[in-house]
């Protein structure tokens, strides 16, 4: 079955148990081959305790630029390295968001430059518009498209199981409700959708989250990018909307 794993459900900010909002989504073939979606924090520590190896990875994905979306890029590699991969890992994202995750990785140059057998960095550029192809390999396609976050450049992301036809959306940081997320998400199994608060031009509300899902007539709406405290109120406003909503598990396993 393919699944989702929820390595971090916090905002930049939030509660002790939340580290930032990092996705992983796995299929259960033989090997297994996983996709990360972001780095803001130890993406490879927080994937090991859902159950998949390092060695499983197949590619990161990069949305955007913000601390805590790649900040924890040069430690990835580095815990890769000291797995042993050889093979190139892909790193994938439309190109501001490459451009930081490079220029993150250049900052440790002076340590990381007689590595031996580091293994090479495959980047790959994806175009910012609507149903960019960002992955189509092995048993996944995934799209991306531009969501609104202030002035910083950021995709959500669709991703679709091959197998089983199953469907996955995950919102990225956004303002709300978007309407380009509400296409990206279309009658999807799962919208993971970020609930940072605002109202904001970065940020959306548990709300507009719900009127997201309830648009886009997804079967389960899950909610991440938690700020600190108590979200009973929020949830509670968001399931008036769209009932099936709950508050992403730190570290949780759902299957699509
Ligand atoms: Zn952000």
């Amino acid at each position: 079955m393919p699944a989702v794993h929820l390595l971090g459900t916090g905002a930049a900010i939030s509660d002790p148990h939340r580290t930032t909002t990092m996705l992983a989504v796995t299929d259960d073939r033989s090997p297994p081959r996983t996709l990360l979606v972001d780095c803001g924090g130890d993406a490879l520590q927080r994937l090991q305790q859902c159950g998949p190896s390092i060695d499983s990875v197949g590619g990161l994905i990069v949305t955007h630029a913000h601390m805590d979306h790649v900040s924890g890029f040069p430690l990835l590699m580095e815990k890769v390295w000291l797995d042993g991969r050889a093979r190139a890992l892909p790193v994938v994202g439309i190109e501001p968001a490459l451009a930081q995750a490079r220029r993150s990785w250049d900052a440790f140059e002076p340590v990381h430059r007689d590595w031996e057998g580091l293994p090479p960095i495959d980047w790959r550029t994806v175009e910012h518009a609507p149903g960019a192809t960002v992955w189509d390999e092995g048993a996944w396609t995934v799209t991306g498209a531009p969501v609104a976050h202030g002035d910083t450049p950021n995709v959500g992301l669709r991703f679709e199981h091959e197998p089983t036809g199953r469907v996955l959306a995950y919102s990225c940081d956004t303002s709300g409700p978007a309407k380009g997320v509400v296409r990206l998400a279309e009658n999807a199994d799962l919208l993971v959708h970020e609930a940072n608060g605002g109202p904001s031009e970065n940020h959306s509300t548990a709300a507009e989250a719900a009127q997201v899902a309830d648009r886009a007539d997804v079967e389960r709406l899950l909610l991440v990018h938690l700020p600190p405290g108590d979200k009973s109120e929020e949830l509670r406003q968001a399931r008036e909307i769209f009932p099936h909503t709950d508050l992403g598990e730190e570290l949780g396993t759902y299957s699509l």
